[in-house]
Order: structure tokens, then sequence, then C-alpha cells
């Protein structure tokens, strides 16, 4: 089979030709119909800071965010069948840790990530732990179900600050930050803002839902995030600490904060006007809860309440790789989806 590996620890991937692999007792075997390209796959292609330190698996094959086929099952999987049209949860949970037994297996103490630490998706076959896999509802089209891993994290950003009737700042309008912006929309949010310097993707978010998209080269956040505009909850998705400490004294008294935007390095903050004194919360997530965000997400989907489809850009075969990734990397497109 085709396959986009990471073959040595340094920029760049390669296209193999590799066995098919076979599932283990466990396990189950993924014809792979289209993956979709990460930002955490933009880290680790480029080999930068955070992907020489995050553990990756070298050689390995890149790639979490996929639709896919049931094709072969292990001796021990009963969950699934031959057939399935599924898609896969990147957190791989050990099911036994403490969070694990409370309800809380995306942040297995033990947790492994699916195309980080084990072979991925950007391949005809992949095998998957069958505890990851879900099967996808017939209504949900595939372009859509490749990309529900991702929005998924925008649907969980959107759960995590209950933002019923809230109004609602996100930061940042790349595939996490547009998916949480149309997921607080869904979900009955007064209103949402979200701030890009990409007027592109500023357009992208737009047409995925009613969400007023502002530049912060063009605008003041002084005379956006004012008036009726005050937010009751932040969400930043950027990991860019400018952002965040532009946007955080304009954070309603009593708000909340959810990050879901990864840090290069320590995050200089106001603590003591912008949070304590505003006996303000802030979050971290990380992933989707295992399952009550996907059941969400699909239900959302289904009843047409949330509209991603602006905001898959782009659609390519995987021997163009290289393309694809400069595309994903140069901002010009939002999601960018690979056929292998
Ligand atoms: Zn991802
Ligand atoms: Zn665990």
């Amino acid at each position: 089979m085709r396959a986009l590996a990471k073959v040595n620890p340094g920029p760049g991937a390669t296209i193999q030709h590799r066995e098919i692999p076979i599932p283990k007792d466990n396990e189950v075997l993924l014809s792979i119909k289209i993956a979709a390209i990460c930002g955490t796959d933009l880290h680790i292609y480029d080999w930068n800071p955070w992907a020489a330190n995050a553990n990756i698996q070298i050689p390995g094959i890149m790639g979490h965010e996929c639709v896919g086929e049931v094709v072969d099952i292990g001796r021990k999987v009963t969950s699934l069948s031959k057939g399935d049209r599924v898609s896969v949860e990147t957190h791989i949970p050990c099911g036994h840790c403490q969070l694990c037994l409370s309800g809380k297996p995306h942040i297995c103490e033990n947790l492994q990530l699916f195309g980080l630490q084990t072979n991925g998706c950007f391949a005809e076959y992949a095998t998957v732990p069958a505890i990851c896999v879900r099967k996808i509802p017939s209504s949900i089209p595939d372009e859509i179900a490749s990309v529900l891993e991702p929005l998924g994290v925008g649907v969980h950003a959107a759960q995590k600050a209950d933002i019923t009737g809230k109004r609602v700042a996100v930061l940042g309008a790349g595939p996490i930050g547009i998916f949480s912006a149309c997921s607080c929309m869904a979900l009955g949010a007064e209103s949402v803002s979200i701030s890009d310097i990409q007027p592109n993707r500023l357009k992208i978010a737009s047409e995925c839902a009613d969400v007023t998209a502002w530049n912060p080269l063009t605008s003041k956040s002084t005379d956006v995030l004012t008036g009726t505009n005050i937010p009751d909850v932040i969400i930043e998705t950027t990991g860019n600490e400018r952002a965040l400490q532009e946007a955080l004294p304009h954070l309603r008294k009593g708000g909340q904060v959810v990050l879901a935007g990864l840090f290069p390095g320590n995050v200089s903050l106001n603590l003591s006007n912008d949070l304590v004194f505003k006996e303000a919360t802030l979050y971290g997530i990380h992933g989707r809860r295992m399952w009550s965000t996907w059941d969400l997400m699909e239900d959302l989907i289904s009843s047409k309440k949330l509209n991603i489809q602006p905001a898959l850009t782009h659609h390519l075969p995987l021997e163009d790789y290289k393309e694809a990734f400069q595309i994903s990397h140069s901002g010009e497109g939002v999601k960018v989806l690979l056929t292998p």
C-alpha cells in the first residue's frame, strides 16, 4: 500500500510502499477513503521544536483525521463489522487508569495518540484500536466525516464553557477556531466574534455561520470587543501569546476562557486584573469527550445546525502531499483533505 511516512527526525515526509498491516486482536483494519491534514501534522512535517519533543514514532505513517471502511477485524473485536463506515478518535485510552475509570478516557494517564505514537492514516490502509473507532451515521457525507476529529475540538470547547445565551469571542480562524465558532452558534450562543489576520479565513468563517469576523491588523480590539460584544467567553485557538494578552482584558467579569491552542513557550498574562479580580474561570481542553462530544456533534450535523462545508477548502490525492502541506501551511486553505 501507499503511505506518507516520516522516516527520520527532520523536515519533510516520504511516500513509501508498505505491506498492508494485519490487525491485532483488539484492532480493526480500515481502508482509508479520505484523510485530513491537522495543525499537528504541520508541526510534525516541519519537525519544529514541539514535534521534536512530542514522542513521535519514527519511522511512522503520519495522519490521524480520517474516514474509512472496516475491511478486517481482530479476533476479540465485537463492536464493529466489516463494511462499517467509521471515523477515528485520535486519543487511545488505556481503559484502566483512574481517569479512564472516571469517565475521562480522552485525558487518560497513559494516553497514546493515533498517528503520532502509532502508524496513522495517510495511507491506503490503517490498523486502529477498536476502542477508538466510531461508526458514522449515513447522513454525514465522507468529506465531513473525515474532519469529525478536529470538529469535535470545537464542539468540546463550546461544551466546556456552556455557551448557551452567551457572547463568545473566538481567537483565530484556523480550522479549530472556525469549528469552535460554528459550534457555539449551533449550540445557542447569543453572538460569536472571530478574529484572524488572514482575510480569506475570516471570509470562510462568515460563510459557515453568522459570526462577526474581524481582523486585528485593521481593527482595534477596543473597538470590536466592546458594548454588546464584550465577551462572556473567550475561546483561544491561536497559540499566540499576544492574541490572548490583547483579548483577556475585554473578558466580562465572571467570564470563562477556554484554551485550545498550543503555545510554543511560556505566556505572560496579567492574572490579577484579568482573572482573579474578575473571578474568571480558565479551562484547557485536549481532544473530545468520549463519546458525548461525538454524539452531540453528529446530532448537530444531522439536524443541519452545523455547516462546516465552506471550511473544507482543498481536496488532493496523497501523492500531491507537498502541495497539500504548502496550502495548509500558508493559510490559503482551512481544511486540506487527501485521498490515499
Ligand atoms: Zn487533529
Ligand atoms: Zn487510562
